[in-house]
């Protein structure tokens, strides 16, 4: 999760807890393994999902962006992230690992964008495409309920040229599709992406029914109502469709990178230690 200050992202994660799907959210528990200098906090809820319990972890960046010169604001991200993998690594090579290694890995990054409606700030670009390599993103217009309906259009369009001009490739990726029927379905989310979402915790009775929503001079803005923004879709991929394949994506393409460049730093490192020259240890790269 990414943002800066202000965008709503507390608020979507609520939203998210709050809404159908995971009503029967548990109450949060805080972690305390996160090392205090990264500023970054972790919350993890029990939600359930057509009768499966799951547990959902939330990591919040507080502050992202808000530096005067955010020029490298994308590094304590990678460098949490990684953390993740690291802790995998270690428990997975470990000669008495665990049946169920405890997985703290990052599987899905929502990256708030703030709603300016004209185009990404290099801040975006250049967190988008370092953070893309590492994680899968899914990037957001964040308080969409603040542009016109054209103005939503127009910008949704200009994002998605320019992630694509700068290779940015968001979750869902079309290299890791698996079939054509993949394809179809993921092709009409890439058609929507970035999801123009509005985020509210308060309830209101809407025609008789208590829906989440956000209460105007103009009426009532109904976050989980499709007609209204794009809520109900990054929700649906969040943790109804796609939660899956984002975790597989993760473990298979995002976590593999990871292992084999620090397996085969370690073995340059001995080889180093054993006083090879590192040509040597090309027959063993993976
Ligand atoms: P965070 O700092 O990114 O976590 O932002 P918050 O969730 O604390 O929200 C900051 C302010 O924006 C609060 O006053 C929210 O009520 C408001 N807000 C949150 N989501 C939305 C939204 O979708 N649309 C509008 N217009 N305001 C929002």
């Amino acid at each position: 999760m990414n943002k800066r200050s202000g965008l709503g992202k507390s608020t979507l994660m609520n939203t998210l807890f709050k809404s159908k799907v995971s009503r029967k959210s548990v109450q949060a528990t805080s972690q305390e393994k996160i090392p205090k200098t990264i500023d970054i906090k972790s919350v993890s809820h029990d939600i359930e999902e057509k009768g499966v319990r799951m547990k959902l972890t939330v990591i919040d960046t507080p502050g992202f962006g808000d530096q005067i010169n955010n020029e490298n604001c994308w590094q304590p991200i990678m460098k949490f992230i990684n953390a993740q993998y690291e802790q995998y690594l270690q428990e997975e090579i470990n000669i008495n690992r665990k049946k169920r290694i405890p997985d703290s890995r990052v599987h899905c990054c929502i990256y708030f964008i703030p709603p300016t409606g004209h185009c990404l700030r290099p801040l975006d670009v250049e967190f988008m495409r370092r953070l893309s390599k590492v994680v899968n993103i899914v990037p957001v217009i964040a308080k969409a309920d603040t542009l016109t309906l054209e103005e939503r259009d127009f910008f949704k369009q200009k994002i998605r040229e320019e992630l694509q001009a700068n290779g940015i490739d968001v979750y869902p990726q079309k290299e890791f599709d698996d079939d054509a029927e993949d394809r179809m379905i993921n092709d009409k989310i890439r058609e929507m992406i970035p999801f123009a979402v509005v985020g509210s915790d308060q309830e209101y009775q809407v025609n008789g029914r208590r829906l989440l929503g956000r209460k105007t001079k103009w009426g009532t803005i109904e976050v989980e109502n499709i007609a209204h923004c794009e809520f109900a879709y990054l929700r649906d991929l969040l943790i109804r469709t796609h939660m899956e394949n984002i975790k597989d994506i993760t473990s298979s393409i995002h976590y593999e990178v990871y292992r084999v460049r620090r397996l085969n730093e370690n073995n340059t490192a001995v080889a180093h230690a054993n006083g090879l020259p590192q040509h040597h240890m090309t027959s063993h790269e993976m």
